[in-house]
């Protein structure tokens, strides 16, 4: 039986940390350096929030720039993983009776390539998106993402990549290091408290939790990855925090690892 691979959540923040080289970008390739070669990478990015399920079944995805006003150098990258249609099937097949759209339209957007280029630099694992139905509530996506637990013995590594906090508004871009708002703190805080101690309802009812958690969460994109990463906790499984620390005042850069 192949090693029970973790899954991983990783705050991706600012899309310049793929040209960047920093405690976080250094941090997410000794992940890679130091984790088993998985077969294949199934990424849940909060960059790919739209109506439905769908799956990249592509040989190929091609990288896209989803942003604007960044430096020419950033629309430059490429990241050529390969696509897994197999894998891409699989996910269908596990998700059912969820109507899963095999896509062929979509690639790898800058939450999934802004990590990976410092996880896997090679680009030589490949490499499938899962979208998030935006229309579903968090509930939703928590028990559907428990029917992707498996993968994780099928060789293949289940990242989220969003942020725990992420509040644009208050973001201070350009004017780095700032201390992070007191209500980044708390929320990030008690997230970590509930993950640590595999209370998951709290987690899944966010919105339930307050001020600090509509400041932090003001839309649900980049916390919903959390919510797919942790569904696939399995009895045993150790929860680590991998990277830590925050950008701009209003974005968590927490990563968390199951397992
Ligand atoms: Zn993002």
């Amino acid at each position: 039986m192949a090693t029970r691979l973790p899954a991983i959540f990783f705050g991706h923040g600012n899309p310049m940390n793929a040209i960047s080289t920093n405690e976080y970008t250094q941090a997410w390739s000794a992940i890679g350096a130091a984790l088993p070669r998985p077969r294949a990478v199934l990424v849940i990015s909060a960059h790919w929030y739209l109506p439905g399920t769908h799956v990249t079944a592509m040989r190929q995805p091609r990288t896209i720039h989803d942003f604007g006003g960044f430096p020419r150098e950033l629309y430059e990258v490429r990241y050529p993983a390969p696509g897994d249609p197999p894998l891409a099937q699989r996910v269908r097949d596990l998700l059912a009776p969820a109507d899963v759209t095999l896509d062929e339209n979509w690639g790898l957007d800058h939450g999934t390539w802004s990590v990976l280029v410092h996880v896997y630099p090679d680009a030589d694992v490949p490499v499938v998106q899962l979208a998030i139905d935006e229309t579903k509530p968090p509930a939703y996506h928590y028990e559907l993402a428990k029917r992707l637990a498996p993968l994780r013995d099928e060789g293949v590594l289940i990242v989220g990549s969003g942020n725990v906090v992420h509040n644009l508004h208050a973001y201070a871009w350009g004017r780095h290091p700032v201390e992070p708002f007191d209500w980044a703190v708390r929320f990030e805080q008690r997230a970590r408290n509930f993950i640590s101690a595999g209370d998951h309802e709290p987690l899944v009812d966010y919105e339930a939790l307050g001020r600090d958690a509509l400041l932090s969460v003001p839309t649900p994109e980049h916390y919903l990855p959390l919510l797919y990463v942790i569904a696939t906790q399995q009895p045993g499984d150790e929860v680590t925090y991998p990277v830590e620390g925050g950008d701009g005042g209003s974005i968590s850069m927490l990563s968390v690892r199951v397992g």
